[in-house]
């Protein structure tokens, strides 16, 4: 088993969070009780996500900001290239420079008619997510992370031509992946051989869902193309009405493919937070990451 703060071969572990903009004052609470929750676990990063077809341009900048503003994380900030000319994006990318962001996630993003509906780029906007890594990364020197997809993106003939647009990404500037969430370690793995076999060398992040709702999360996955195991039905059949069960049930989950992750060699994971705290906190807590003070005490 590894050790604490280290996989098996003695490297570093590292952990990002996601949250998305709060649409509501009582939203806008929770989601800061999680972040300051979470905050004193030190992660690498924070993103804040790009709502479809950028309908939280100014929640995201502005939960970016208080993070700026208020905290001394590091906060990344999702962007899509959907229904928008260059000049539109080029203004949030040059905006986010001057308030000090780094860090940008870029994402193609998905048809504002909705998941699974033609994607057509605007006529005066970025083409894909590449051609926005390249953009982003004319206007200043950032980070930028893009997606990557173990089980392949729905629009996707099939893995290679994701292989490809993953290459155009990593050509284009990006210099991380985080993956769509999984369930299948073994996918993960086979996935990183074949992105390796292409000559990618960036990290790819495993992106990892804690299952606060088996229903929402069985919704997600069949939208975005994740698999569910038949075992991990199993572990959450019964348990709808149970959420004390259910909870500590998503916890050992969630510790077990994380810490099968890392004993093979995985240093780096992101979290789906969902702006929630706790099954993200006790999973760090397995990893041994603690609260910056108390480890300084
Ligand atoms: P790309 O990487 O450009 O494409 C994904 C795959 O689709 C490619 O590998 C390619 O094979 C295939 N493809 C693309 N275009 C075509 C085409 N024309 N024909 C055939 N195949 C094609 N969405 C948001 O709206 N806001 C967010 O903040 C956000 N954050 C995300 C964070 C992560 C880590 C991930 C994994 C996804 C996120 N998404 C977000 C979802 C994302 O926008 C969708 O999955 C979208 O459908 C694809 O965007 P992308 O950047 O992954 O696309």
């Amino acid at each position: 088993r590894a050790s604490r703060l280290m996989n098996g071969r003695g490297q570093k572990l590292r952990v990002s969070f996601e949250f998305f903009p709060p649409k509501t004052e009582e939203m806008e609470r929770s989601l800061w009780e999680a972040i300051e929750r979470l905050a004193p676990i030190s992660p690498h990063f924070v993103s804040v996500t790009y709502g479809a077809g950028g309908s939280t341009r100014e929640r995201t900048h502005a939960t970016v900001k208080r993070m700026l503003d208020e905290t001394a994380l590091t906060p990344a900030a999702h962007l899509t290239c959907v229904d928008a000319t260059r000049d539109d994006v080029d203004a949030v990318v040059q905006n986010y420079r001057e308030i000090g962001v780094r860090h940008i996630v870029a994402l193609r993003g998905d048809p504002t008619s909705g998941v699974g509906a033609h994607y057509a780029p605007h006529p005066g906007g970025y083409q894909n997510a590449a051609d926005l890594v390249a953009g982003i990364r004319r206007i200043g020197d950032f980070e930028v992370s893009v997606s990557a997809y173990p089980e392949k993106h729905p629009d996707s003939r099939d893995t290679e031509v994701d292989l490809d647009m993953l290459k155009a990404k990593v050509d284009a500037g990006a210099t991380r992946a985080i993956t769509q969430f999984f369930f299948d370690n073994d996918l993960y793995f086979s996935y990183l051989d074949r992105v390796r076999a292409r000559g990618i060398n960036i990290p790819i992040v495993p992106g990892i869902v804690p299952v606060q709702n088996f229903k929402q999360v069985r919704n997600f996955a069949e939208r975005c193309g994740t698999s569910i195991p038949r075992w991990l039905a199993q572990r959450f059949d019964g348990l709808d009405d149970d959420v004390a069960t259910r909870k500590l049930v998503a916890a050992a989950v969630a510790a077990e493919q994380v810490l099968d992750l890392v004993d093979r060699g995985v240093t780096d994971f992101h979290f789906y937070t969902m702006n929630r705290a706790d099954l993200v906190y006790a999973v760090c807590h397995l990893l041994g990451l603690r609260p910056a003070l108390k480890e300084a005490a």
